[in-house]
């Protein structure tokens, strides 16, 4: 669920797969990004990723 309130999309994190909203500091590269955070474009998210799938098939 989107809370940006601009008109801007969430996008799918490519490294933990959950959502996240578009933040200031993306303004000027928000197309290019595809983790919400450091450790996930670091490949050090594999913990969380984990989680995400076992969350996912127990939904
Ligand atoms: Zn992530």
């Amino acid at each position: 669920m989107s809370r940006t309130g601009g008109g801007v999309p969430d996008k799918i994190c490519a490294g933990c797969g959950r959502p996240f909203a578009w933040r200031k500091k993306w303004a000027r590269c928000w197309e290019e990004v595809r983790y919400c955070s450091a450790a996930c474009r670091e490949g050090r998210y594999q913990a969380a990723t984990a989680a995400a799938e076992k969350r996912r098939k127990g939904a």
